[in-house]
């Protein structure tokens, strides 16, 4: 019933000369598995699943499904179904028949009734299968459309951004049902979203593409807490971790810190095997990762193991009702990962009709091509030149260049001198080609031996 999906070095390249917009993507999702496939758009995400439905070629690599050499089935063959962002309703078929289409083209002359009802009975949809899609809302559609693919029991489900059309609040909730429903059913699916808290509350893993090339792929839990580099770091988690040019200062017989521009981070003696780490990176830049509860609002006296003192000048206060964010000047220079979420400009190079392609694939592809986007790497290396980067203009920045989560009865103004204590113990510090450098990669050599 629910199926192995494996990628082995995998690429795709759309003509003769282009660039591979898929570079050689390894994956094992195992049978019943949740994987989501996040990234910017246009990192490649939709031509993975669309590789994976058998809707578009394999330029290189392997497709297996259930171990077997895939990439030639038609995608009738593979049994899967496909959930996409613009619901792909007919028009002119009730939610009934709409759901029950599918199962007329598989299995000509059997009744789809029972099963019909059954799928509507799961998503409480009865009520509307007697409607046609124009008297539907956008949630009630895309329950219907969610029907036509549950209806089918496929051994595996591949969703496109099936919520990015509804509101926050439905998106939210039709959220938590496709999580319940796939985990009832046991069937293995694959999910495209570039939203981050998606990828996060739904997938058992996540895997973070940049520019078709795999980054990270772990647990939410994982990739958030040790990002393999800094795209992954800055791509994931709100609000975003806050990323400051940093340099490493060890000198012999003295406490190392690293400098923030007007302040520094000294490291506390004896250093961690993490912070040792570090000492080879003695006079050069690196960046610094602090997601927002690395750092509280608290004077230097109430520091504990671990923490340490810098200050910051209020610039900005956002209220969110729970919670307060706290926009700081701490006089360092913000390093920046350009277009993390850049839209692409209209128009998009030739587009191959494929002779294969059908209607729900011909929708899909307008519905791309409104809006791929394209990923940017660190705008320079940090450390070439001492002129601080500033963001993009594709990404506008709030004041500050320290953004720290409170409570709000803490009572702050514009323009106060905040004490602020940061802790060590969920710094993050990346070299100048992004790598995550501490905490320790995974495999920390025995520095006994
Ligand atoms: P995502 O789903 O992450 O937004 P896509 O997989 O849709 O990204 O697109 C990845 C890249 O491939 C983009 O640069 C896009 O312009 C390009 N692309 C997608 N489809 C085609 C096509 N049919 N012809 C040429 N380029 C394409």
């Amino acid at each position: 019933m629910t199926r192995a999906i494996s990628l082995h070095d995998v690429s795709k390249t759309y003509s003769s000369k282009g660039t591979r917009v898929v570079d050689r993507l390894s994956l094992d999702i195992a049978p019943g598995e949740f994987l989501v496939l996040l990234g910017p758009s246009g990192c490649g995400k939709s031509t993975v699943l669309r590789m994976i439905a058998g809707l578009e070629e394999i330029t290189e690599g392997q497709l297996l499904l259930d171990g077997e050499y895939a990439n030639d089935l038609p995608p009738a063959g593979r049994d899967m179904a496909m959930v996409f962002q613009n619901f792909a309703l007919y028009p002119n078929m009730t939610s009934r028949d709409n759901i029950g289409f599918p199962l007329r083209i598989e299995s000509p002359g059997v009744d789809p009734g029972g099963r019909v009802d059954a799928t509507a009975r799961m998503l409480g949809i009865e009520d509307l299968l007697d409607r046609f899609p124009g008297q539907l809302s956008g949630g009630e559609r895309q329950r219907v459309a969610m029907g036509r693919a549950i209806a089918r029991h496929p051994s595996a489900f591949l969703m496109d951004e099936p919520l990015s059309n509804l509101d926050a609040k439905l998106r939210n909730h039709l959220r938590a049902e496709i999580s319940q429903l796939t985990r009832e059913l046991g069937v293995t699916t694959v999910y495209v979203t570039h939203d981050q808290s998606e990828a996060m509350s739904l997938g058992d893993r996540v895997a973070v593409l940049r520019s078709g090339v795999l980054q990270q792929v772990g647990t939410p839990r994982a990739v958030y807490a040790l990002p393999r580099n800094v795209f992954v770091a800055a791509f994931i988690g709100t609000p975003r971790i806050n990323l400051l040019r940093g340099l490493v200062r060890a000198p012999l017989g003295g406490a190392m810190t690293i400098s923030l521009g007007k302040q520094f981070l000294r490291l506390p003696e004896p250093l961690s095997l993490d912070h040792q780490m570090l000492r080879v990176q003695q006079g050069r830049e690196v960046i610094v990762g602090l997601r927002s509860e690395a750092v509280r609002i608290a004077k230097p006296a109430a520091a504990r193991p671990g923490e340490v003192p810098i200050t910051g000048l209020v610039e900005h206060l956002e209220f969110q009702g729970h919670e307060v964010l706290v926009h700081f000047n701490t006089g360092s220079q913000p390093a920046v990962v350009p277009d993390l979420e850049a839209p692409r400009p209209a128009g998009r190079p030739d587009r191959r009709r494929r002779r294969d392609s059908t209607v729900l694939d011909r929708l899909r592809e307008r519905a791309v091509a409104l809006r791929a986007g394209s990923v940017g790497v660190l705008e320079r290396p940090i450390g070439t030149t001492a002129a601080p980067e500033l963001a993009p203009a594709t990404e506008p920045r709030l004041p500050g260049d320290l953004v720290v989560r409170t409570t709000p009865d803490i009572q702050l103004r514009h323009g106060m001198q905040v004490p602020l204590l940061v802790d060590l113990a969920h710094l993050f510090v990346f070299d100048q080609d992004g790598d995550r450098i501490c905490p320790a990669p995974d495999h920390v050599p025995d520095l006994e031996e």
